[in-house]
């Protein structure tokens, strides 16, 4: 493929969250040159935030990866050829295969924020490793709350979003989208919900943030006391019957249990506990249950933190008892075109990591227990790891833990575009295509009634040297001997996509093992006949089938046209030429209640771990500081930090040091004026930052960015580390008990002012 050397605007994505908002770039050779919104994305429709516009630094920066590479004896790299690379890995992984058995390999990541297509080839590359083990960095936020849908609605990837632009009441906590987003269009969103005088914004938060000062009311809740308020609030909402009692009756089980168990706290000293006034937790609980609509968005603030799994179920209670789901401005369900979580049974049938024996949530593995899972004398300890488009060195709790790990295993593989922290601590490193260089999608289409795919064509080549992660996964595959070759189904796609079709299913009705191998096949005998080279695409035609064929009403009200097996090739073919995306589904609201697994078709409000774990509250158990007097929350959202893909610092417009945000009166006992540098001690480490002063800090709290902390090229100055690595101190050992996610948002820290 040739592409002009002049200016031309072509609509891709926003990679930098989870919105992956429709944009439109003027490329000019190898440069994203001018970025704009895309007002023909069906979800975003032209809104873009600032992030967007400095795109250009993950494209073109001088860590990207040419090459193939190889560690030496040493421990520099050499370059190597991609046959020399693919023979070598496939012998080394086979080898650990057959002498140790699958249970030791395992695979990290598997698509960062909008690049999710590589995700269902590196799943056919887990079972041609012969592993279970993938750990994500979803395992180390949302698989608490993944859990408590599974016992809620029947399956864990019953998966609840919110009607934010809806509601009548909107609540916010522990998030902060006029940062963060998550939200479609969240400043605008956000300002419209400000400006209507019918409708309120309570935002639960430790720092005043942006979005809190837009809000009616806010709530200061000390950091990893959220379990306490938002058990005060339904419990407030119990004792003064602000329940929907016809919704419960009609749609639940299981809330006597919950109304008993409210019915006993002593709701002010909860209150007290969190430091919010009993005043204010009766006014948030008012305004949730007495308003028309109320949707509840929650993020990382309460996933992160002490009772991370008992929070998402309180979270899941305060729009469950109010009656505000499954309705215009509540939560309700969504459709989702290629799943992106799957579901862990549990009891006799529950699987569990080797070493530690956590439980699998999602089929997902949590970070925070990997080190542990490699650096042991385990017989099944985990010897071969796979990291696709993740830098977990960083990215992970403990920093030092995981390249003490990493140093133990017989072969680290990362295929990433870049030469991150993970991949220096490779074996070998795969060069993959970037995200504007290859076709791709996000797979976080999460909206309802109306949900929208973007699959994007690539802007650019591949930089010479790069493949995509199809490719990559496919020559492994093939390397190992997994993947046999299929010359029938090859001139059957020749033919056109009716006898493709037949032969396929015919192919997997007598070779069900061939099941989870579906995405090569399908890259390698329909993927050619499909145009522009998007081969890597050709899986979700058997998506686009099995989507039509589970939601046909859904698919027709979004505009595709067919019955039967036409219904889906209609939105395959929509998909596929729609490059600034396309609505896949449009529900009536109705339908949420087709959604639940659960045989009764009922949501069950009672979890008994939970309303244990809730019994074990109690406000009166003292706080010990241990030395350590400041609440680190790690990992805050700005104007100018994202995920770890922006290498080069200079694009940055401010905030280059990621400095640590405290309350001027906490800096004042500490003799400290903004850009003081400190030491921050945790009981894992000691990083040295800069301070910011802020008033809008909780006493007693301090702040740090996350994105920091990577080494790039100086000029003449060999690397440079920009700014704080907050991973170093984090612990894997302070994890929630359940999932597994780690307390970054509840780091206890001292300071210290350097000289
Ligand atoms: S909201 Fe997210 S996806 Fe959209 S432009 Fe900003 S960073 Fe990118």
């Amino acid at each position: 493929m040739s592409r002009p050397e002049t200016a031309v605007w072509q609509p891709t994505a926003c990679i930098l969250c989870s919105r992956n908002c429709g944009i439109e770039v003027e490329t000019r050779d190898r440069e994203l040159v001018k970025i704009r919104g895309d007002k023909a994305h069906p979800v975003s429709t032209g809104y873009f935030c600032q992030k967007a516009q400095r795109l250009n630094f993950y494209q073109n920066h001088s860590d990207r990866l040419t090459s193939p590479l190889r560690r030496r004896p040493d421990g520099t790299f050499e370059e190597i050829s991609w046959e020399t690379a693919i023979a070598e890995i496939a012998a080394k992984l086979v080898a650990l295969r057959e002498n140790h058995g699958g249970q030791s390999l395992a695979y990290y990541g598997g698509g960062g924020q909008g690049n999710h297509l590589g995700g269902p080839y590196g799943k056919a590359f887990r079972t041609a490793m012969g592993t279970a083990n993938y750990y994500s960095a979803l395992a180390q936020e949302k698989t608490g709350g993944f859990w408590v849908d599974g016992r809620l609605y029947g399956r864990q990837n019953c998966h609840p979003t919110e009607d934010v632009e809806q509601a009548e009441v909107v609540v916010f906590i522990g998030t902060n989208p006029w940062q963060s987003h998550g939200i479609r269009n969240a400043r605008t969103t956000l300002i419209e919900i400000q400006k209507d005088p019918n409708r309120k914004m309570i935002v639960i938060d430790p720092r005043r943030t942006e979005t809190a000062a837009l809000a009616d009311l806010y709530l200061q809740v000390r950091p990893g006391t959220d379990a306490f308020l938002l058990g005060a609030i339904l419990a407030v909402m119990v004792r003064e019957d602000w329940v929907d009692h016809e919704f419960l009756a009609a749609r639940t089980t299981g809330f006597e249990t919950v109304r008993t168990m409210l019915e006993k706290i002593p709701i002010e000293a909860f209150a007290k506990r969190a430091g919010i006034s009993l005043a204010a937790v009766e006014e948030a609980a008012r305004l949730m249950a007495q308003a028309k609509s109320c949707a509840v968005r929650t993020d990382l603030g309460i996933e992160q933190t002490l009772n991370s799994t008992l929070n998402a179920w309180l979270r899941s209670l305060l729009f469950l008892l109010t009656g505000n789901f499954g309705k215009p401005g509540g939560n309700t369900f969504h459709t989702y075109l290629v799943p992106l979580i799957g579901h862990s049974e549990e009891g006799e049938k529950q699987m569990r990591s080797a070493v530690t024996g956590f439980p699998f949530i999602t089929n997902l593995l949590p970070p925070n227990i990997l080190p542990l899972e490699i650096d042991t004398d385990h017989p099944q300890r985990i010897r071969g790891l796979v990291v696709d488009s993740a830098n977990p060195v960083v990215s992970a709790a403990d920093t030092n833990a995981y390249r003490a790990a990493f140093a133990k295993l017989d072969l680290l593989v990362v295929i990433d575009v870049a030469l991150t922290e993970t991949a220096r601590e490779a074996h070998y490193v795969l060069p993959a295509a970037s995200q504007f260089e290859k076709w791709e999608a996000t797979f976080f289409n999460l909206e309802f009634p109306k949900n929208a795919f973007h699959l994007r064509k690539p802007l650019f080549d591949p930089l010479p040297g790069t493949l995509p992660e199809a490719e990559i996964y496919t020559r492994l595959i093939h390397a190992m001997g997994a993947l046999p070759d299929f010359p029938d189904l090859k001139a059957a796609a020749q033919k056109g996509r009716l006898p493709f079709a037949m032969m396929f299913q015919k192919l997997l009705a007598t070779h069900p093992e061939l099941l989870d191998l579906a995405p090569v096949i399908l890259y390698e005998t329909l993927g050619p006949t499909l145009p522009d080279g998007a081969a890597s695409a050709a899986f979700l035609w058997a998506s686009a089938h099995q989507f039509a064929a589970k939601y046909p009403e859904a698919v027709r009200r979004a505009g595709h046209q067919g019955d039967g097996p036409m219904l889906g090739e209609s939105l395959f073919a929509a998909i596929l030429s729609s490059h600034s995306g396309t609505l896949i589904s449009v529900n009536e609201y109705e339908d949420t209640w087709d959604f639940i697994r659960h045989k009764d078709g009922r949501i069950h409000l009672e979890i008994p771990e939970m309303v244990e774990a809730f019994n074990q509250l109690d406000p009166k158990e003292p706080v010990e500081t241990n030395g350590f007097p400041f609440v680190l929350v790690a990992g805050e959202r700005r104007s100018y930090n994202a995920n770890t893909i922006f290498r080069d610092p200079d694009w940055r417009k401010n905030d280059r040091e990621g400095a640590l945000r405290i309350h001027p009166e906490d800096a004042a006992t500490l003799g400290l004026v903004s850009g003081d540098k400190v030491t921050c001690t945790s009981k894992r480490s000691t990083v040295t930052v800069q301070v910011e002063l802020a008033d809008s800090m909780c006493r007693g709290v301090v702040m740090l960015p996350h994105g920091y902390g990577l080494e790039h090229p100086a000029n003449g100055a060999g690397r440079l580390r920009n700014g704080p690595r907050i991973n170093e101190l984090t612990s894997t050992a302070e994890m929630d008990p359940i999932a597994g996610t780690p307390y970054h948002k509840h780091v206890p820290v001292r300071l210290e002012k350097l000289a």
